[in-house]
């Protein structure tokens, strides 16, 4: 990777860890779920608003953690706002996969620009034990759409 775009990557990071997008209660949320990573402390409380048809209307999450952590909650919740649950449980596979491997061959087209909006987390890959701070907000609206109140990264 050309340092100029690590150098931005962790820029990125660091501006949604310290300041992260909808970390906020919601009211009248839908759907709540507890994400729980022991591994690095990381904790955090999801709420989502659906809309009539069932789509994600809107996200916010709340807690404590890593830097990477944080800004995973804060980019997850911007880019599943408007998806359908559908459209979010792909996008959840395909974050896992560029966390895991720092690529996504299987990422299809039609969500190529939320892909690209996550990319800047994909170097946790190269730091396996990060792995698990980068996709607990994903475990965690995994858990919450499928009913389910804890996620656990492990
Ligand atoms: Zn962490």
């Amino acid at each position: 990777m050309f340092d100029d775009l690590r150098d931005l990557y962790q820029e990125i990071i660091l501006d949604h860890g310290r300041k992260p997008r909808n970390f906020r209660r919601l009211d009248g949320a839908d759907r709540t779920a507890r994400g729980d990573n022991p591994m690095c402390g990381d904790r955090m409380e999801l709420e989502v608003k659906l809309a009539p048809d069932g789509s994600i209307a809107d996200a916010a999450f709340q807690g404590r953690g890593c830097a990477i952590s944080m800004a995973s909650g804060s980019l997850m919740t911007e880019v599943v706002k408007g998806k359908t649950q559908a459209q979010a449980k792909a996008l959840s596979d395909s974050f896992r996969a560029l966390a895991m491997t720092g690529t996504c061959p299987e990422c299809g087209a039609d969500l190529a620009e939320e892909m690209e909006r996550l990319t800047p987390l994909s170097g946790v890959h190269e730091f396996p034990s990060r792995v698990k701070c980068a996709t607990l907000a994903w475990h965690t609206l995994n858990a919450a759409l499928d009913g389910a109140k804890e996620a656990s990264s492990e």
